[in-house]
């Protein structure tokens, strides 16, 4: 089926409630393309190589995590991105873009799906007074050892995890925020959670999960931010007919 991109936006829009978010970033259509929209292909970073294969999938809108003009660069439209945009315009090819309103949709969202995943139970926001609460907190299956834990991930996520033992205890409750959340680590650590995931690690984050006592797991920015626009490709295909593909451009970090 086809559906025009206003009608695409307007969709999105209602589902993820951007209007809801203070974000680094403007969420929704980032770059227009053309009207009638069949063919969309999911990611997780409008990167060169995602909009390279959505021309190749002759694809009419993309759809991601982390689209274009981020507070704080560059605002001239010049070399990588110039290309990017380039790209887009002259395939006209509608760009959508949703960052934290991706990362805390209940359903849909990085967060929400990465604690499917990993088959975590009784899932909610650790902060439920916050309405953009981007960290979640749930319970193991069984108590699991840090280190079990942490192969679990690396199976389902494809990627190795590096693990920073926070004290040999084991883990029933825990506490993650995709991508580039380690931050949060101090939160869940008063909260008394067992372990905290994140896709990124700082220096300091070793000695406040050592110190704190938490044990905190780094699974990969990318590795652990596919499954929001993986879900929403699955989504857009069963609410339009219409074609949507999630499309994983490999990155390590
Ligand atoms: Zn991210």
């Amino acid at each position: 089926m086809t559906l025009s991109n206003k009608t695409l936006l307007d969709y999105l829009n209602q589902l993820l409630q951007p209007q809801n978010v203070r974000d680094y970033c403007p969420n929704g259509l980032q770059v227009e393309g053309k009207e009638h929209v069949s063919k969309i292909v999911c990611g997780v970073t409008a990167s060169q190589a995602l909009i390279d294969q959505a021309i190749l999938h002759k694809a009419d809108a993309i759809f991601v995590h982390h689209g274009f003009f981020w507070k704080g660069e560059n605002d001239c439209i010049q070399g990588m991105k110039r290309k990017r945009i380039k790209a887009l315009l002259d395939n006209d090819i509608n760009l959508y873009a949703y960052h934290l309103p991706l990362d805390i949709h209940p359903q849909f969202g990085n967060n929400a799906q990465l604690g499917k995943l990993l088959s975590i139970q009784d899932c909610r926001v650790i902060d439920p007074r916050d309405k953009q609460c981007v960290v979640m907190r749930g319970e193991t299956q069984y108590p699991t050892s840090a280190e079990d834990f942490t192969n679990k991930v690396e199976k389902l996520l494809g990627r190795k995890p590096l693990l920073v033992d926070g004290g040999g205890h084991q883990i029933r409750t825990i506490a993650w925020c995709t991508g580039g959340g380690q931050g949060y680590i101090e939160q869940a650590a008063e909260k008394n959670i067992d372990a905290f995931v994140s896709g990124e690690i700082s220096e300091q984050t070793v000695h406040t999960a050592r110190e704190m006592g938490i044990h905190f797991i780094a699974a990969g920015h990318h590795a652990t931010e596919r499954y929001g626009a993986k879900a929403i490709a699955d989504h857009l295909q069963e609410q339009f007919n219409c074609d949507a593909e999630f499309i994983d451009i490999d990155n390590p970090a």
